[in-house]
């Protein structure tokens, strides 16, 4: 089989940028492990535009954003689902600190777009310190959106289950070679197993397992919001929540844990007095470089070898816009941005 791009990978990071390449009219391969509790299965998909207890302002926020929002709903229009759910974020404040911080920030012209004021029933909500309600939040099904992807990959018999092991991997400059596979480039993918990679082991990947908890909150039925206070609350209809997250730097064991299920039930419990029942519970390893920053590109060496990966905990955010960026990169010779460039990591 010959194809212009191997994807090795189908969570976010690979399904958005297959996306890309045949938007450019580009042949993919995407293959994938078809495994269980992936990070990508296991993401809440917030988007929370001002996030962090300091409610900072990322470059290019606006920009990403905004193509984010496009990206997921010309998906919505073209298949007739559902995949990005637009919702305020009740944000409570967890301290006098992060109030004292939000009083300054409040009245900045740059965060005039994100914010309005908050309303609260404290029978139902925990917030003593006060808070603001974030607008241009929201959630992604990502589950959906994977799934999606796949049935379109499958039409296109762009898509197979398998494991690419990268030392069956021939690259050379005329392009690439993979068992019965020939293809241009090759784009590894991989999420927490990318510096795994006989190519990549040099990135310093530092994966982060997280937990979240599947809730019943029948007294909080009525609340629409996402609502943030450090944890998260996320409804998904009636009384089903969903709530987490925990940040564990404790190496790649991504087995939901008894410590990660309390500490999200704190959280909750910080959140709000209200009972919750728990119906499920999971955990997975978020790809993480440096923080959320995204790294990309071409190996130094091996120029037909490449590498998207470090979404971290805001893949959904800035996943889309980083993809249109090495999508256009490995087509046209475009520039990377500069913050994203693999290289810098040599
Ligand atoms: C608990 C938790 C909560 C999160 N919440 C959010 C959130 O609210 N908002 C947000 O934006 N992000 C969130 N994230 C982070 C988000 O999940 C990641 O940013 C994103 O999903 C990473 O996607 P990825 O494709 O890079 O990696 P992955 O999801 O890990 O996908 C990698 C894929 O590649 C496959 N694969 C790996 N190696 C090979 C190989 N050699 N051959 C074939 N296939 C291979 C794997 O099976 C997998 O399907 C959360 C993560 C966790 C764990």
């Amino acid at each position: 089989m010959t194809t212009d791009f191997l994807i090795v990978g189908q969570g976010l990071a690979g399904s958005l940028l297959a996306w890309h390449l045949l938007d450019a009219g580009k042949r993919v391969l995407v293959v994938d492990r078809d495994e269980p509790g992936t990070s990508s299965k296991v993401a809440a998909g917030l988007v929370t535009p001002l996030a962090g207890s300091r409610f900072h302002l990322p470059p290019g926020l606006g920009e990403r954003l905004d193509y984010a929002r496009q990206f997921y709903w010309r998906l919505e229009e073209a298949s007739g689902l559902t995949l990005f759910h637009h919702r305020r974020i009740a944000r409570l404040f967890r301290d006098g600190g992060e109030a004292e911080v939000w009083r300054d920030l409040s009245t900045n012209p740059s965060h005039a777009r994100y914010h309005a004021p908050l309303a609260i029933d404290p029978a139902q909500l925990l917030a003593p310190h006060g808070g603001f309600e974030m607008r241009e939040g929201g959630w992604l099904d990502v589950p959906a959106f994977l799934e999606h992807t796949r049935q379109t990959l499958l039409e296109r018999v762009s898509y197979a289950i398998g494991a690419v092991d990268s030392n069956d991997v021939s690259a050379s400059a005329a392009g690439i070679r993979w068992k019965n596979v020939s293809a241009e480039w090759i784009v590894f993918c991989e999420g927490w197993r990318g510096a795994r990679n006989r190519f990549f082991d040099w990135v310093p990947m530092r994966p982060t397992a997280g937990d979240v908890l599947d809730l019943e909150l029948p007294d909080l039925a009525g609340e629409t919001r996402i609502v943030n206070k450090g944890g998260w609350l996320l409804p998904l209809g009636g009384e089903r929540f969903r709530a987490g997250s925990t940040y564990r730097h404790d190496g790649c064991d991504s087995a939901p844990s008894p410590v990660g299920r309390e500490e999200v039930l704190a959280k909750v419990a910080s959140i709000t007095p209200l009972a919750a029942k728990v119906t499920g519970h999971r955990a997975a390893l978020r790809p993480t470089i440096r923080r959320s920053q995204v790294f990309m590109g071409a190996h130094p060496s091996h120029g037909r070898v490449a590498f998207f990966n470090g979404l971290g905990s805001k893949g959904v955010l800035n996943g889309p816009w980083h993809a249109l960026r090495l999508a256009a990169h490995l087509v046209s010779g475009d520039p990377l941005p500069p913050q994203s460039d693999l290289r810098d990591l040599f």
